[in-house]
């Protein structure tokens, strides 16, 4: 009965939202035309993405940080790119937070760490976003206008809003491991597997200084491997594929999506 309550009052909620927050049309096209893997993705899919962008607004709180004003335009580019990844997973994977914290620029955060004999370091670190767990997730506006069109000559994918919700993905299960929320321990080690074999063979490739599809900065640690291949498989999929086919099979796995199909 208690479920049965709690359904309707969803359903209700979703329904609200979805008429409070309905995307004007014109601002849906220019996010399209901003982002053109966005934008190639079958008429279906662009359809559930727009709903779950009226739910994702809905859900979410925005703030501007330094005077940078999160207008309907920088919020549905969050919220577009942001719920790309859940298309099959549902809004439930980001439940676990409601801030969205955003800066005009890039963010310099004072960082410490110790090393193996207790001396500590500090120094500084250039922040585009950082996801923490139970939130809030930051971002910085300029960067998200850098290398959106993978078609713009073939460097590697930078994108830092799929790059932030990936470590979110990732931290579901309550670790920043690259190992995202999976169904038992067989299926955790199947990952691991196949992840770090790709992470090995993409390190060699970064070492050799051959330019990668995926960011070189995947070679820092598993966790920011699995990040920048979120990336890539969002943003050329094809292109993935064809560079690192079983890491590309595995993603496609996870978010039961087939982006290169489109
Ligand atoms: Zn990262």
């Amino acid at each position: 009965m208690l479920g049965r309550l709690l359904e309707a009052w969803q359903r209700h909620r979703e329904a609200r939202a979805l008429r409070d927050r309905a995307i004007p049309e014109t601002l849906w096209q220019l996010t399209l035309a901003r982002y053109p893997f966005i934008a190639r993705r079958s008429a279906a899919d662009l359809a559930e993405l727009r709903r779950l962008c009226s739910l994702f607004l809905a859900e979410k709180e925005f703030h501007g940080v330094g005077g940078f004003e999160v207008t309907d335009e920088v919020a549905l580019a969050v919220a577009a790119q942001a719920c790309l990844p859940v298309l099959r997973l549902g809004l439930a994977a980001y439940a676990g937070f409601v801030g969205i914290v955003m800066h005009a620029d890039e963010v310099l955060a004072q960082r410490e760490v110790m090393d193996e004999d207790g001396v500590v370091h500090r120094y500084e670190e250039q922040l585009a976003g950082e996801a923490m767990e139970g939130g809030p997730l930051m971002l910085a506006w300029g960067p998200m206008q850098a290398g959106v069109d993978p078609t713009q000559g073939l460097d590697s994918i930078y994108n830092v809003v799929i790059h932030e919700f990936a470590h979110v993905l990732d931290m579901a299960d309550g670790a920043a491991d690259g190992v995202p929320l999976l169904p038992g321990l067989a299926a955790r080690e199947r990952w691991l597997a196949v992840l770090e074999d790709e992470w090995a063979w993409f390190c060699e490739q970064v070492d050799a200084g051959y330019t990668t599809l995926i960011d070189p900065y995947g070679a820092e640690a598993l966790e920011e491997f699995f990040a920048v291949a979120v990336e890539a498989f969002f943003v050329a999929p094809a292109e993935l594929r064809l560079e690192q086919p079983p890491l590309y099979t595995l993603l496609a796995e996870f978010f039961r999506q087939d982006p290169a199909q489109d």
